[in-house]
């Protein structure tokens, strides 16, 4: 039942997220599709508790998180990471590669000086990157180095979420397909569980365990695996199909 309510700049309500409730299983690859404003971003900025809910509940482990305190909320950070749309937005251009993966491990003191190099070559063997990426800055890679260092960085403190705001959409339709193949890899490796937002249906189709579709702020439809998109009954999911083809 979360919902987010925006008051906006001439004092009216617009509600982003209307009442949504589902669930995720672990090790699930959930997709959530939907057009633009219909409140994607908004639904897993309020499972990072980057954005607070007018109203709901966010049970993690059968515990609402929203009612945690701020000490428990730090605790539990790690278990849920993200990775944005841009692939620069997680990485800080005056830090090398090897400090932007790292630093989330040295945040929650969970790695010495001496291992920095070790760790920082594992993460980037993770993410199918050579070595010798470890000393550039992000202005010296492309858009898919980039986003693979954001992953790698969203791995380091072995998260058991990992949710994927547009993490493709910003990139060329063959390293989309790149990007996809390594997150498939890594969950498969990691049994972590994944939410990945996309308009794009055909892509989110060929791997989610899951779909929800997403409508003016409402969960419209939620398909199970075996269920193709083109089987839904909903008229929504149709009319979304048919503008992507
Ligand atoms: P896109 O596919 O374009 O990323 P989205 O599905 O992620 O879209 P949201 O970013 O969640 O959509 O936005 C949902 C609605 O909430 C939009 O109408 C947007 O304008 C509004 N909205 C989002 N954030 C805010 C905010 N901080 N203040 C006011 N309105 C907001
Ligand atoms: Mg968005």
């Amino acid at each position: 039942d979360l919902s987010k309510t925006f008051v906006l700049a001439n004092k009216e309500q617009l509600t982003a997220c209307d009442q949504l409730s589902f669930s995720v299983n672990k090790g699930e690859t959930v997709g959530i599709v939907g057009e633009s404003g219909s409140g994607k971003s908004t639904l897993v900025n309020m499972l990072m508790l980057m954005e607070p809910p007018t109203s709901g509940k966010i049970l993690y482990r059968g515990k609402n998180i929203l009612q945690l305190e701020h000490k428990a909320i730090w605790k539990l950070r790690p278990a849920i990471q993200m990775v944005f749309q841009s692939p620069m937005a997680s990485i800080n251009p005056r830090m090398k590669v090897i400090d932007v993966i790292t630093e989330p491990l040295f945040n929650y003191k969970r790695l010495q000086s001496k291992d920095k190099k070790a760790k920082a070559r594992e993460l980037l063997e993770m993410v199918e990157l050579s070595e010798e990426y470890a000393d550039r800055y992000a202005h010296q890679l492309s858009g898919g180095q980039c986003q693979r260092v954001s992953i790698a960085r969203a791995l380091a403190l072995q998260p058991e979420i990992l949710i994927c705001d547009e993490a493709t959409s910003a990139l060329d339709v063959s390293v989309q397909k790149n990007i996809v193949d390594l997150l498939i890899k890594l969950q498969k490796q990691t049994r972590m569980t994944i939410l990945f937002i996309s308009h794009d249906l055909a892509l989110v189709q060929s791997f989610a365990h899951k779909l929800l579709v997403m409508q003016r702020g409402k969960i419209v439809d939620c398909l199970e695996e075996e269920q193709s998109l083109d089987t839904s009954k909903v008229a929504y999911t149709k009319t979304l199909l048919n503008s992507v083809y």
